[in-house]
């Protein structure tokens, strides 16, 4: 699947999520850049001057055609994945695309399927929620969700069979899954959730920590607004749906912690899914009341959350002297591997 290439190349991401800030940091480091378009959205994406070439497609699937992937090829591309891709294309869809992609495009699949997302996590060291394997052990409370990839949608809380049963029969009701068996149930840690941008270089062999973000979802973060005799009164189901990102810095004290869990990380992929991940990755989880970070997801690749900080954050800032997005920093690392001759260890 690599294609050494030969031309300085170009960088292309789908227009959505954080194609701004990828395409911005690209021209940051001095690069062509190209934007594959929906129709639909060209409204927004026509305002910016660091989109050097826009690809249209009716539908981001349409990269699956052999057409749309010769002419990227034509152009010399890169293709940056990022979590509207994940959402959009399955597994054995990525893996099929015939352009070089930046990262690890393997490990997409260890990040859709929750089976293996838990082993690689464990063989990384991180601590995981505990999971019940059934209704019948639910004895604590629990955020029960859909097995593959959702968003955040269709999330409810458990604390007993009959709550999940309740919960369980509203989601059949409304065609959301099938059978309860398509639902995955780890125990609710109770604390603050924090997410955690990192960037692994595999030309330096370092882990660079770029970033940390709490979301901003709806209507979770809604509730509180809501005072508690109210709340008793109507029936709310709380969502996760994400609305946006808050900047975040951590205590220092909390950053060997930080730098550990990230190093091990690298290590698990690099043994499980060669090889490993070169690039952006997010540790998703809560710090407990103890300051204890119990994982509950991976991003193996780019986050959104990483917008915030386009123009660098408390913890780039102290690593580089420019201003270093993580979508720059992207940029800087296939720089850096073209003018080596070393694209071969940022590509799959
Ligand atoms: P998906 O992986 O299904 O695409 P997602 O990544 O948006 O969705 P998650 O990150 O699993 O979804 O969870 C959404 C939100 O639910 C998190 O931001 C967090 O607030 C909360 N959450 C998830 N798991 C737990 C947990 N075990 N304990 C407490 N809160 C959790």
């Amino acid at each position: 699947m690599i294609k050494k290439k030969q031309k300085r190349p170009k960088i292309c991401t789908i227009g959505s999520h954080c194609s701004l800030q990828v395409l911005k940091g690209a021209k940051d480091e001095g690069f062509s850049t190209i934007l594959i378009c929906e129709k639909k959205r060209y409204n927004i994406y026509k305002r910016f001057a660091f989109i050097d070439h826009i690809l249209f497609v009716d539908r981001f699937e349409n990269i699956l055609e052999k057409p749309y992937q010769d002419r990227l090829n034509e152009l010399d591309c890169i293709i940056i994945p990022h979590g509207t891709l994940i959402a959009n294309l399955n597994s054995d869809q990525i893996e099929g695309i015939n352009i070089p992609f930046f990262g690890n495009r393997f490990i997409l699949r260890w990040e859709a399927d929750r089976l293996l997302k838990e082993k690689l996590m464990r063989s990384a060291r991180l601590n995981v929620p505990n999971t019940v394997k059934t209704k019948d052990e639910i004895d604590r409370l629990c955020i029960v969700k859909l097995r593959g990839a959702a968003g955040g949608r269709g999330y409810f809380m458990a604390w007993d069979k009959q709550s999940f049963n309740e919960g369980c029969q509203r989601l059949v009701n409304s065609g959301v899954i099938e059978r309860e068996e398509d639902l995955y149930i780890p125990e609710y840690i109770q604390g603050v959730p924090v997410f955690l941008h990192y960037f692994y270089s595999p030309l330096s062999d370092e882990v660079e920590f770029m970033g940390v973000d709490r979301r901003y979802e709806s209507d979770i973060d809604g509730i509180a607004r809501i005072p508690s005799k109210q709340q008793l009164n109507v029936t709310i189901e709380p969502t996760y749906n994400v609305i946006g990102n808050i900047p975040l810095v951590l205590r220092e004290s909390l950053l060997e912690e930080v730098y550990r869990m990230g190093e091990n990380f690298v290590k698990a992929t690099q043994k499980l899914v060669p090889p490993g991940i070169p690039g952006p990755f997010c540790l998703e989880g809560v710090y407990t009341k103890d300051a204890d970070f119990i994982s509950f997801e991976f991003s193996a690749r780019i986050v959104a959350g990483t917008n915030l900080y386009i123009a660098g954050s408390p913890y780039s800032d102290l690593l580089f002297e420019n201003e270093m997005s993580t979508g720059r920093r992207i940029a800087l690392e296939i720089k850096r591997s073209f003018s080596n001759q070393q694209l071969d260890k940022v590509l799959t």
